[in-house]
């Protein structure tokens, strides 16, 4: 089982953090072990001081996939819910500094916590889906899949093409504005439109 997140996927994240639109689809993986134990609590690695959350719509996939026509994506996924990729933002600064692979920054153990998985049959309008974070009881990201630059069925026909997609196979399709440092004792809240889907202690 693997883990691919996507980069740059909402205009008003890539301008907050000061980056340029991509032309094309941005990429990386996360091991199996970037995905906590249940109900465990996100605690903060002692090799940064900033961690932030970045809230992100997750689908998973659900049968053997290569080459998929973007026509044909949305029948590689059934189910989807919310996970946090989280992200060693100054480690991730000094690795984009002197133009390394990003995997320190995020793909370390118990970073992509997930939330409970809804069927994508009980929702109402995949195409105008409305999610959110709250921190401490307060919204600090909001995002629709009507602001992705890439569709759900564009990133799976897109990474398709370079890896062979797997039944359990996760994909996190980036995070709107408003991603932040988190801090000992926040508690993360995440919302599938009306349902909380996710949970987390910071520790
Ligand atoms: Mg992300």
């Amino acid at each position: 089982m693997k883990i691919i997140c996507i980069g740059r996927n909402y205009k008003q994240h890539i301008l907050e953090l000061e980056n340029k639109i991509p032309d094309d689809i941005i990429f990386f993986l996360k091991p199996e072990t970037a995905i906590p134990q249940k109900n465990q609590p996100f605690f903060i690695p002692d090799f940064s001081n900033e961690i932030h959350h970045e809230i992100e719509l997750v689908i998973k996939i659900n049968k053997t996939g290569k080459h998929i026509q973007k026509q044909f994506a949305n029948k590689y996924y059934d189910e989807l819910t919310l996970g946090v990729d989280f992200t060693a933002r100054d480690v991730q600064d000094k690795l984009k500094k002197e133009s390394q692979p990003w995997e320190k920054a995020k793909a370390f153990d118990g970073s992509a916590p997930v939330g409970r998985f809804i069927c994508k049959s009980d929702i109402h309008d995949i195409r105008n889906l409305n999610f959110k974070l709250f921190v401490n009881k307060k919204m600090k990201q909001y995002g629709n899949v009507k602001s992705m630059i890439f569709s759900i069925d564009e990133i799976i026909s897109y990474v398709s093409k370079y890896i062979t997609l797997k039944k359990g196979d996760l994909i996190f399709t980036g995070t709107p504005s408003g991603v932040n440092k988190v801090e000992k004792n926040d508690i993360l809240e995440g919302y599938l439109e009306d349902q909380k889907v996710l949970e987390i202690v910071i520790k």
